[in-house]
């Protein structure tokens, strides 16, 4: 899709500025946070997520109107009904927090904790079950071979059932933030004003200027936004999505959120999301791998070029200086507007934060979490 110039540089400064204020305050804040001093920070077009050793965060797109500053005589406070920051710049600084928070917590709060690939095989045999039943015998002992050698539960859970990983992603952003909001004052409201936000309004890419709705999703991860929304206790939500995917009443997938200890292991919530992911398959959800097309796996890099696309018939914009390393590569490789052309696969928009999923459908060793 083609972009009018105005809009391009306003994404272009839009990075810019974002570029900075990760270097000024979201990377010193991540790297204290998570105790990991060499954790990156890398703007994206659209999507926030994180595989434990980057954090990558969406480039707010306000930022590209340069008259946008903080309105001191406001600074910090907010509006009594709507609960967001009176000052244009502070409450985009609150939307950025609700996903550096977020990913930080998947970070602190042990997603990414090994798991044991034999009993991890033992833990989600009811969903793979169909999948394993169908191969020939030696192929069969191959994928569980392959199983049983993973230490991380998304990658091994990508190879086998692609639903696996969002279910289990859903429970994650549960369980994380649930802790998060306990535990770390102030971080509740920014987080439930953002979800809140991403739903209502939809989330604008960054580099191509297309706003995305949760509602454009095909029917499966629709039917998986549902238990997110119990587990958040947002069930009003459920009212942008599809009708007809729209399980937020659903009292069995009420039953199994409420299972959700306020602390277990990786293991614990695995069992949970085989649950989830069962559940949705018995209303017709979810099929099992066998049954369906593959199905989009969770984002991975490489990840889309953060860069706004230039204005169709203009060259490439020249290169700024102090470009961040990594940056960009693979910038090509997955559609831009975030979503996958292949047939029987339509955009996930995920979790907490209005993310897209990008369907790169190469990435069968994913272990990202958004
Ligand atoms: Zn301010
Ligand atoms: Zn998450």
């Amino acid at each position: 899709m083609s972009i009018k110039q105005a809009d391009f540089d306003k994404g272009r400064l839009a990075l810019e500025r974002f570029r900075k204020m990760i270097a000024t305050r979201y990377l010193p804040l991540l790297r204290s946070v998570t105790g990991n001093e060499k954790l990156q920070v890398v703007p994206h077009p659209s999507r926030a997520f994180t595989d434990n050793k980057t954090v990558w965060l969406p480039v707010p797109l306000a930022l590209g109107d340069e008259t946008l500053e903080h309105d001191k005589s406001k600074c910090g406070v907010r509006d009594a009904a709507s609960m967001e920051m009176l000052c244009p710049m502070c409450n985009i600084e609150d939307l950025v927090d609700a996903y550096v928070f977020h990913e930080s917590a998947h970070i602190t709060e042990n997603t990414f904790e090994e798991v044991n690939g034999k009993q991890f095989l033992k833990d989600i045999y009811p969903v793979i079950e169909p999948y394993l039943n169908a191969l020939e015998p030696q192929k069969r002992t191959k994928v569980e071979d392959e199983i049983k050698s993973q230490t991380s539960p998304m990658a091994a859970a990508n190879k086998v059932d692609p639903w696996l990983p969002m279910g289990l992603n859903v429970v994650e952003d549960i369980y994380v933030n649930r802790r998060l909001m306990k535990y770390r004052e102030g971080t509740e409201l920014p987080l439930i004003l953002h979800a809140r936000e991403a739903f209502i309004k939809g989330v604008t890419n960054a580099s191509t200027g297309e706003t995305y709705r949760w509602s454009e999703n095909d029917e499966n991860s629709q039917a998986l936004m549902s238990p997110y929304l119990i587990g958040a206790e947002l069930r009003e939500l459920g009212a942008y999505l599809d009708p007809a995917h729209d399980l937020t009443g659903d009292p069995i997938l009420e039953q199994i959120m409420e299972e959700i200890p306020n602390e277990c292991s990786i293991k614990d919530r695995i069992a949970i999301a085989v649950k989830l992911i069962m559940h949705l398959r018995t209303l017709g959800y979810c099929p099992a791998k066998q049954d369906t097309i593959r199905p989009p796996p969770p984002p991975t890099e490489p990840q889309e070029n953060p860069e706004p696309q230039p204005p169709s018939g203009e060259s490439e914009p020249e290169p700024q200086p102090g470009e961040g390393e990594g940056e960009g590569e693979g910038g090509s490789e997955g559609r831009s507007d975030g979503r996958a052309s292949a047939p029987g696969c339509a955009a996930v928009h995920r979790g907490l934060l209005g993310r897209t999923w990008v369907l790169l459908l190469r990435c069968e060793s994913a272990s990202t979490f958004t």
